[in-house]
């Protein structure tokens, strides 16, 4: 048998790695950039021909190269940036592999041209698919000139799988986003077939976020700013009315570089909870800095998906800031009258949902449990200020609380009238169930009439909810295990569910073969439900999955509640129906189901008068 083993020659393997690394012109944009900014470079211009498939260009003018570095900038494993296996923990450039010009040169024409401050001349290279064509002694001005044409010239496949214009410069205009938004102290200048489409000049974090997002912005941003032992978190969030209905600008930063996390998305969005509506994305530019040894090094620079040592305590955190900034910046509300009128007709903003959370944010909350190291375990989520009622007396107490002026504004549902009905003076006889789905009681103010289903759904929700955030929930073993079976393309979908279910108490083991076994559901969950809630969940989901993961955990929780509140089981019996107010009225925002559905209404002495006359 005759040997069969070649060594790949470097051309060959380097198209195979630049496969890798330059995928599309927005990848080449990001590397040129990123390559640009290690250079210490103050002012950097993208030049775009034809969505980057005809030319990318980046001139920079930092520190540039000599012409041996010139040269070998395109060999593969060339890097300035790192000597010893030790600087890989330590790395504090952009880009470290070395890699990123050798894949661009294996696969499109690139010419070079550059030049050190202290160097008379510089140099000038031209180089395709991998092979010097030229290298000449060249006038040029200080830093470096780099242009890429014709990407995959040289590999039709690949450069017929490109995309449509729009859609290649799109990625492009992302990239650009995220590196400028991420350097405001660098000028940055895009052009595209020669019309200029953005000049950021040197300037502050919301003036870059300005810059490049329109001047609505300029009252649409809400500053964070927290500082602890652990991590640090600033940037600028928006204002509740600045949501919009598609998932845009949401950025996060991690020690300076973009960076996607669902689970931080998550944490986010959740501080927003009732104060946009359910299906909205709020905006936000968020800088995470964090001792680079808690993160993960080993990720690909490419990559943009990262792991932390505790990725518990960063949900915390910036779940905590992002409330406290809220609150501190008054977006509570019901105190700002310039919101929106939809805004103002969501529960959430005629609820002491926000008071509370201006409480927590006068109680120090955060400041108290952000104090000293090591100390994650003091993070209380709920901030010991979660009922309703007590938060609500706290808010009222204060003097000159808005709260205290409102009662006569009549746009706003007041709150001071949900107060005197207070469940405080529910009397224990007086409750009548009417028609087998509403309670009826008396309250100081008047009657109070409770959708017993909605008052359920609420109940539920903030029951799992709690579950949910502590995570490992018991479960309660079912009799009989349902063995559930689902269509193929759906199997994906319920393992990708699976670990949030588990949080809330369901058991649920994959048998492979588009099978799956309950054996455990939530505690206080009637068996029998569970095929029917695992269905409508993966409906849902289904629904929404070109939204990509909007708010899986929270939909997931929205609707085990709503089906959870079906079924109304021995209302018939007063201990029921009083445990199901005590029960209501325990939680934080028992006036709205999770989906913002009224849950009760009260009729006042002078209206019942009125009614008869
Ligand atoms: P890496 O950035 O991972 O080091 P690259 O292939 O992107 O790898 O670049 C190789 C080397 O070329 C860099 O380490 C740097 O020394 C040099 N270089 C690339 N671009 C520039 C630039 N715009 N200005 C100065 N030096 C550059
Ligand atoms: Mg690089």
């Amino acid at each position: 048998m005759p040997d069969i083993i070649n060594l790949l020659s470097d051309r060959i393997a380097n198209q195979i790695a630049a496969g890798e690394v330059i995928q599309r012109p927005a990848s080449a944009v990001k590397e040129l950039l990123e390559n640009a900014i290690d250079a210490g470079a103050s002012e950097i211009q993208l030049v775009i021909k034809d969505a980057g498939k005809e030319l990318i260009q980046v001139i920079d003018n930092g520190k540039g190269m000599s012409p041996t570095d010139a040269r070998m900038s395109f060999e593969r494993h060339a890097t300035s940036k790192i000597q010893k296996i030790e600087d890989l923990f330590s790395i504090r450039t952009m880009g470290f592999r070395g890699e990123a010009l050798a894949s661009m040169a294996a696969v499109a024409q690139m010419e070079l041209k550059t030049r050190q401050a202290h160097d008379e001349v510089g140099s000038h290279i031209i180089i395709e698919g991998s092979e010097v064509i030229s290298q000449e002694p060249y006038a040029t001005a200080i830093g470096t000139n780099i242009m890429l044409k014709n990407l995959f010239f040289n590999v039709p496949a690949r450069r017929n799988f490109l995309k449509s214009n729009t859609t290649e410069l799109r990625n492009i205009l992302d990239e650009f986003t995220r590196i400028a938004l991420a350097y405001p102290a660098i000028t940055f200048k895009y052009f595209s077939n020669g019309v200029a489409q953005y000049n950021l000049p040197t300037g502050s974090l919301k003036s870059r976020i300005v810059g490049l997002f329109g001047s609505s912005y300029e009252k649409k941003l809400v500053p964070v700013s927290e500082q602890t032992d652990f991590l640090n978190i600033h940037g600028f969030i928006g204002k509740p009315d600045a949501a919009t209905k598609t998932r845009g600008l949401q950025y996060f930063f991690l020690n300076n570089r973009f960076i996607k996390n669902n689970y931080l998305n998550h944490a986010l969005v959740q501080a927003y909870q009732g104060l946009i509506e359910k299906d909205n994305f709020p905006f936000y530019v968020l800088f995470l800095e964090i001792d680079p040894a808690r993160v993960d090094v080993n990720v690909h620079p490419t990559k943009q998906e990262v792991k932390f040592d505790d990725d518990k305590l960063m949900y915390a955190y910036l779940n905590a800031a992002v409330k406290h900034s809220l609150a501190r910046n008054n977006m509570a509300p019901s105190i700002d009258f310039s919101l929106s009128s939809d805004i103002q007709q969501l529960p959430s903003v005629q609820l002491p949902a926000s008071q509370r959370d201006i409480a927590s944010a006068q109680s120090g909350y955060l400041s108290n449990s952000f104090s000293g190291k090591n100390q994650a375990h003091f993070i209380d989520k709920k901030d010991g200020l979660s009922r309703w009622k007590d938060i609500y007396q706290i808010a009222a107490s204060i003097p000159d609380h808005p709260i205290n002026q409102q009662t006569t504004q009549s746009t706003i549902p007041s709150v001071i009238s949900t107060q005197e009905h207070a469940p405080l003076s529910v009397s224990k006889q007086n409750v009548l169930l009417v028609q087998g789905n509403m309670l009826v009681t008396t309250v100081k103010s008047g009657l109070m009439y409770i959708n017993i289903r909605r008052a359920q759904e609420r109940i539920w929700y903030e029951r799992l909810m709690s579950q949910w955030e502590d995570g490992n929930t018991p479960s309660q073993r079912v009799l009989f295990p349902l063995t559930y079976e689902v269509a193929p393309q759906d199997e994906g979908l319920l393992l990708e569910l699976l670990p949030d279910l588990s949080r809330i108490g369901f058991d649920i083991t994959h048998f492979g073969k588009n099978t799956f076994v309950v054996q455990g559901i939530p505690s206080g969950m009637s068996s029998g439900e569970e095929q029917n809630i695992l269905n409508e969940l993966l409906e849902q989901l289904k629904h929404e999955s070109n939204n990509a993961t909007a708010l899986p955990a929270q939909q997931m929780l929205v609707k085990v509640a709503q089906r959870l509140a079906q079924y109304i089981d021995n209302m018939l019996q007063p201990e029921r129906q009083q445990a199901l107010i005590d029960e209501l009225f325990a939680c934080m925002q028992p006036e709205y189901t999770a989906g913002g559905k009224k849950v009760f209404g009260v009729m006042r002495k002078e209206e019942l008068d009125e009614l008869l006359g």
